[in-house]
């Protein structure tokens, strides 16, 4: 149930004065359908109206009184009228193309002096104005500072200030739900005048406050946004889960030791794991930080307390690699490690199948084919899902349905910033690798023009180490990616024969599987490779890697790309060719020559290109924000989220006095959902 004290903010736009149809639908397909909707359309900017001094040399926007002299009214309404006056500067023509006879004989009568305010130019000497914004006979009446709002080509701003102007005096006084002593010390103003200040402003100070005033809206929102997540993370930690005790019997024996960020990492999915919470957990690290065995030794724990664990990866390849992998690690184990692509069919499906509902599984790895509703374990306790940026949000949803309480262990190695990781995984834990295993060769990156490809082709022979040469990004289009990564196959073959291999995504998985174990096994030097390869792949003795038209691909992607070589002995190598380049773009393959940190890197690409661009907002689950800018307000998420915790330990129902303005708040951002989430937890 809405609070009684936002019905204002509700009121549909239909109801405001001078709104019609046709104007109402206008509005709300720029900003909304009621009164809320509008102040969120936040202005872009102020408009001085300042008193013209001199004769405008280029137009510009002012005010000038006008003593009028004459109307040249023309004998069709097809040509413009012209109304002549006289002015402190000189002479002015006011010009109308469509007008009312009517209503210029009473506002611009002859011998009066009216102040003109628009946009003024000079023509010949003379000012000149069309349609001015405002004719009175009081400069006060003309405003020396207006709003200007972000508007569709076509559009006029008038009308918001129409409707603004009449929500204003019903906006509601809300009780403070911003903590006074963060209040005091940003100088920010109450939400009411907060509003006013953005909308309104009346007097320089008034304008001197936006930015404060601004800050107070989105922190808001920030605020309401970190509260729905520590919410929405309760309520999911509430579904019971099994508790999966560590009992340290499968022991897993590796060649390495682990990092003590693995050990770390490890320890807080141990401790979640034998909670009887559900985790909820996101590992974070760079590419080749090890995510897998950290992953793989959490698996293990589950397999002890006799539930079947899944482990998802969005690629055929990947999958098909991890499970090789895995089975290798856990030969000398009782333990079954089963493996279900696209590619398994008929009765090899079948038998899988059956084997995962009877519980002879304990392992099973692979793709999207897990998801399908046939899909049915005996006992799921525990699922991992590796690159998780790579399943959409209802796929990373469909799991935990399958069965109730599973334990969920989602990784990424889009290192995305901090700030955006608290919007975009606040509802989950968050583990952080943030070490790589000793002896990894920090890998040479050079930015190359692809004038110089043929240069770069012919120094293939020189290198002793796998080369992956992947080729770009054509129009987002599978088919076309497809053709350039056929024609540098080709192009490549002719030199160096046989030992060029090709994979790319529209291969059968067979198909792709040879080719993968070929280069696996060394039989081909050189893997010419659609983006296929981005995610996950791990051949140590891979030490160059070509990316063909870099400047088309994200940095986080790069990132990975590169991350797919200097997993071995020898120094690696990753040409960045590119065509010819903006300063931005160039800007953008410095930052990846400079930073080998996948962190620093989304940082300085957060930067460049803004939050929506890093991840495909939608598909991350990132929430767009009406009021925040993640760049701009990037502290105050933070503080956001100090203060949503501190307010949920101390009220954590919301049900006091505070705590009720919070749900206010809550109802404007988050509507229903949120607020019976509440009510659940
Ligand atoms: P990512 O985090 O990118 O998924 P992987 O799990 O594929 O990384 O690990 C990359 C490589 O590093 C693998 O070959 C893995 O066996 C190896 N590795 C993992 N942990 C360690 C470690 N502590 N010491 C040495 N090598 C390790
Ligand atoms: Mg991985």
């Amino acid at each position: 149930m809405r609070p009684k004290i936002l019905a204002p903010l509700f009121v549909p736009i239909e109801h405001f004065n001078g709104i019609g149809p046709k104007l109402s639908l206008w509005i709300k397909s720029l900003c909304g359908s009621c009164a809320l909707d509008v102040l969120w359309h936040l202005p872009s900017g102020i408009n001085d109206r300042p008193l013209l001094k001199t004769k405008p040399i280029i137009p510009q926007l002012g005010t000038l009184l006008v003593e009028i002299t004459a109307h040249k009214i023309p004998r069709t309404r097809k040509l413009p009228c012209i109304i002549s006056g006289n002015s402190a500067l000189g002479l002015v023509e006011i010009i109308f193309f469509h007008y009312h006879p009517s209503l210029l004989a009473k506002k611009l009568a002859v011998g009066e002096k009216v102040w003109i305010s628009g946009r003024f130019s000079t023509e010949q000497d003379i000012i000149k104005i069309s349609h001015p914004d405002y004719m009175e006979n009081a400069l006060f009446k003309i405003p020396q500072h207006e709003v200007v709002y972000p508007l569709k080509a076509g559009a006029n701003g008038k009308i918001i200030h129409k409707i603004i102007e009449q929500i204003i005096p019903t906006l509601p006084d809300l009780p403070e739900e911003i903590d006074p002593v963060i209040l005091k010390e940003r100088g920010w103003p109450s939400w009411q005048q907060a509003i006013k200040i953005m909308h309104f402003p009346q007097t320089q100070e008034d304008l001197r406050a936006q930015q404060s005033a601004h800050e107070r809206l989105a922190f808001d929102e920030l605020l309401t946004n970190q509260i729905a997540l520590h919410l929405t993370r309760r309520y999911n930690h509430q579904k019971p889960g099994q508790a999966l005790l560590f009992k340290n019997q499968l022991k897993l024996d590796l060649p390495f030791q682990l990092t003590s960020a693995q050990q770390k990492c490890l320890q807080e999915i141990r401790n979640d794991m034998s909670s009887n919470e559900c985790m909820l957990r996101l590992l974070q690290g760079d590419v080749g930080s090890g995510k897998t065995i950290v992953a793989l030794l959490a698996a293990l724990q589950a397999i002890e307390n006799k539930t079947q664990v899944a482990f998802l990866a969005p690629t055929d390849i990947l999958a098909r690699q991890h499970f090789e992998k895995i089975k290798n690690l856990c030969k000398n184990l009782p333990v079954n490690i089963g493996l279900l692509t696209s590619h398994e069919k008929g009765k090899i499906r079948q038998e899988i199948l059956s084997n995962l509902a009877q519980g002879y599984i304990d392992l099973l790895i692979g793709t999207h084919a897990i998801l399908e509703q046939n899909v049915v374990f005996k006992n799921l306790g525990f699922a991992i899902i590796d690159e998780q940026h790579r399943f959409g949000v209802k796929q990373r949803l469909s799991l935990a349905n399958k069965e109730q309480g599973v334990n969920l262990l989602f990784m990424t190695a889009t290192p995305i910033p901090r700030t955006l990781a608290l919007t975009a995984y606040g509802d989950m834990d968050i583990s952080i690798l943030n070490e790589k295993p000793k002896g990894r060769q920090p890998i040479d990156t050079r930015v190359i023009p692809l004038t110089q490809v043929e240069t770069v082709i012919s120094h293939l022979k020189s290198l002793s180490s796998q080369v992956y040469w992947v080729c770009p990004l054509v129009e987002e289009s599978e088919e076309s990616d497809l053709m350039a990564a056929q024609k540098r196959y080709k192009s490549l073959q002719k030199i160096y024969g046989d030992q060029v291999g090709l994979i790319h995504g529209k291969m059968k998985a067979d198909e792709k599987k040879e080719a993968m174990d070929k280069f696996i096994a060394g039989q081909t030097k050189i893997l010419v490779s659609t983006t296929v390869i981005e995610v996950g792949v791990d051949v140590p003795s891979a030490g160059v890697m070509i990316v063909e038209h870099a400047e088309r691909f994200g940095l986080a992607s790069l990132h990975q790309l590169r991350g797919r070589v200097g997993r071995g002995q020898d120094k690696a190598i990753c040409l960045l060719l590119h065509a010819r380049l903006s300063e931005t773009g160039h800007k953008r393959l410095q930052i990846l020559r400079d930073f080998d940190d996948g962190f620093k890197i989304a940082e300085a690409d957060l930067r460049l290109r803004g939050a929506g661009e890093i991840l495909g907002i939608r598909q991350s689950g990132l929430p767009l924000f009406h009021l925040a800018n993640i760049e701009k307000h990037a502290d105050l998420l933070s503080l956001a989220n100090n203060h949503a915790q501190q307010i949920l330990s101390q009220d954590p129902h919301l049900t006091t006095p505070h705590g009720q303005a919070i749900k206010n708040m809550l109802y404007l951002f988050q509507k229903d959902t949120v607020i019976n989430l509440l009510n659940a937890g």
